[in-house]
């Protein structure tokens, strides 16, 4: 027999299964289940489309079997089974990517969070919760032969030839003492109802049951005793999505959720749509209480799964919903796409592609319903799923409209989340432009001078301050025909100016002259504000400049370094100001003018591009 070892993360996972998930121990039936169930699915998928196994038939089923007195409990499925390599590669090792990096991706205290854990799929692996040794029989469809795979769960396992009637898989867990109570009718039942009604498969629970007989005793007088064996399905094993909408409580919903998605909170909401008419099918959404722990890596796994005709076919298609509604789960089962149809044709179908774009529309319009109808609901939604809805905005030309009334900002005049539409609901009579700032964090850019100057003439600024922010909205020019403008560019200075600030430019233009002469190349211009009321200057950038932060932002990333010079806007009336209007000493304004400079640019969050100047300069300054 030979001895292999687990790789290192399966010995990480089977530790922190051990350690961590021990609260929830009853989860490893799910899970077991769960591969059989998927290992059906395999089958009948490949008896449709592979050549090897077209045609292939079968009756679909798992079967549970226990014995009390040996304590055992097995789990047996006819689905695709597994050959020697597959043992191998899917029991020795992490098969998930996914999996792996949510483990890698924990702190070590949230590795003792069990809801945490939860979240995903643990897998085979939480068998060991329950058992002191595992034994995997398996025979793979189109196989001769069966592979005996067992394991005590310690650092290895050992794969020998095994015998088995048929395709499928056949799991004995050989129970420990906390897990001996599995081995139990009633147990057993409960769990299946609870975790695994909606499995499409029949589950069968195999048992002996002991009757009674009152009228008829025998020589002791004790009831006649007789035993019976059972085998019961125990499962609906109905689609809910295809079931009428009427007929589905609240509960048998949030249940579906949890139970086909493993999370342990209720959804947000759900959206069920039964489609008649021209492409028939079926979506059940849900929106997760908390975003996916894998929203943002490249290659999250999708949250849709697809089926047609109830018959699954893939839940790894992330062309299935645009990727910035990624973090819906749910089921798509289509009336009218070939059984037969191949994963990689999937891409190009017009079927589907239909009922992408009708998913896309119903779900947008559900959000802003929710958004109109239960503020406090879409606030939980909005605090999760704001970013990638943001995205949408940038990779969605045609839902834009849709997605610009479900996104939201934080602004000068109040806390929370504030809408475009009630933005331009408050606007000042004769305002001319949805004014905002981006280009940094959000406490930074609240505190901006630009932004003070705003709200003393009047006006609200929409604070812009997630990463994303400042690459999206510079692609938005409008928002119901009003112009949007960023208050810390040119154009939005221009939309303030009266007569009045005309003629007090054209009076200081010598003191802007005078710093812009001074600063040299460190600016593009030096200009009079009309805004700025308490500080003495701010940065600003010319209309189609890069902001500060996007010039850093592909600087990080490695693009070539853009760096374009900012605009310096002073405020004439300001002591500082005045000082250099009023000095001779054009060494002192030269110092003055660079501090000026460095000190608007800390005020965005930009560090002085030679700091150690703008300590020299401060200090002879002070020294004055
Ligand atoms: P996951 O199901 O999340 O991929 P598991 O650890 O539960 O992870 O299982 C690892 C792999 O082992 C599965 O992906 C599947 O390929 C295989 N497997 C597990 N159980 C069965 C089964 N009953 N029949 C066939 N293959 C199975």
């Amino acid at each position: 027999m030979s001895e292999r070892k687990f790789k290192t993360e399966v010995a990480d996972l089977l530790h922190l299964i051990i350690h961590s998930l021990y609260s929830n121990k009853e989860i490893f039936l799910r899970e077991l289940i769960s591969n059989a169930s998927d290992a059906i699915d395999k089958l009948r998928y490949l008896s449709l489309v592979d050549e090897k196994l077209k045609g292939f038939s079968f009756e679909p089923r798992i079967d549970i079997t226990f014995s009390s007195e040996d304590k055992t409990l097995t789990i047996r499925d006819n689905g695709i089974g597994m050959d020697e390599e597959d043992l191998n590669g899917n029991l020795g090792t992490i098969a998930s990517s996914g999996t792996r990096k949510f483990l890698a991706s924990l702190s070590d205290e949230q590795k003792h969070d069990s809801n945490l854990i939860g979240q995903f799929g643990v897998g085979f692996y939480s068998a060991f919760m329950v058992a002191k040794k595992i034994t995997v029989i398996s025979r793979k469809a189109g196989d001769g032969k069966a592979w005996k795979w067992t394991s005590t769960g310690e650092s290895s396992y050992s794969i020998t030839e095994g015998e088995r009637d048929g395709q499928g898989t056949t799991i004995i867990l050989s129970l420990n003492d906390e897990g001996a109570e599995y081995a139990n009718r009633w147990t057993l039942q409960n769990l299946i109802k609870k975790y695994s009604d909606n499995i499409a498969y029949p589950i069968y629970l195999e048992y002996d049951q002991t009757d009674y007989d009152y009228e008829d005793k025998d020589a002791d007088g004790n009831p006649k005793k007789t035993v019976s064996h059972k085998v019961e399905q125990v499962n609906t094993a109905s689609a809910l999505w295809k079931r009428s909408k009427s007929s589905i409580k609240d509960e048998e919903y949030k249940e579906f959720y949890k139970n086909s998605f493993y999370d342990s909170e209720d959804p947000l909401f759900y959206i069920h749509t039964q489609a008649e008419g021209a492409t028939e099918y079926t979506t059940l959404f849900y929106i997760p209480a908390k975003a996916p722990f894998d929203m943002y890596y490249a290659d999250y796994r999708p949250g849709v799964k697809l089926y047609v005709k109830r018959v699954y076919i893939t839940d790894d298609d992330q062309d299935l919903l645009p990727s910035y509604l990624r973090f819906v789960r749910g089921i798509i089962d289509s009336e009218d796409l070939p059984l037969n149809v191949s994963r990689e044709m999937l891409q190009e179908n017009r079927i589907l592609m239909s009922i992408r774009n009708a998913s896309v529309k119903k779900l947008l319009g559900e959000f802003r319903k929710i958004s109109e109808s239960n503020p406090e609901l879409y606030e939980k939604f909005i605090t999760q799923y704001n970013r990638p809805l943001k995205e949408g905005l940038y990779s969605d030309y045609s839902q834009r409209e849709a997605l610009l009334e479900l996104v939201r900002y934080r602004s000068s005049e109040k806390d929370g989340f504030v809408s475009l539409n009630e933005y331009k609901e408050r606007m000042k009579e004769g305002q001319k432009a949805i004014y905002y700032i981006s280009g940094g964090k959000e406490d930074v850019l609240k505190a901006s001078p630009l932004v003070a100057a705003y709200r003393e003439k009047g006006y609200e600024v929409l604070i812009m301050g997630d990463d994303i922010d400042d690459i999206v909205i510079s692609t938005i020019s409008e928002y119901k025909d009003i112009p949007l403008k960023a208050i810390n560019k040119k154009g939005a200075m221009d939309d303030l100016r009266t007569d009045e600030d005309r003629k007090k430019e054209e009076e200081k233009k010598p003191v802007a002259d005078r710093i812009k002469a001074a600063l040299g190349d460190k600016v593009k211009d030096v200009v009079i504000s009309t805004r700025l009321t308490d500080s003495p200057a701010a940065v600003i950038m010319g209309d189609d400049d890069p902001s500060m932060q996007m010039q850093r932002l592909v600087k990080q990333m490695g693009g070539e370094e853009v760096s374009v010079r900012p605009i310096l806007e002073i405020n004439p009336d300001s002591p500082v100001i005045r000082r250099i209007e009023e000095s001779g000493d054009d060494g002192f304004v030269a110092q003055l003018s660079a501090v000026i400079l460095d000190q608007a640019l800390l005020q965005e969050g930009v560090m002085p591009s030679d700091p150690a100047s703008f300590a020299r300069n401060l200090t002879a300054l002070l020294s004055k």
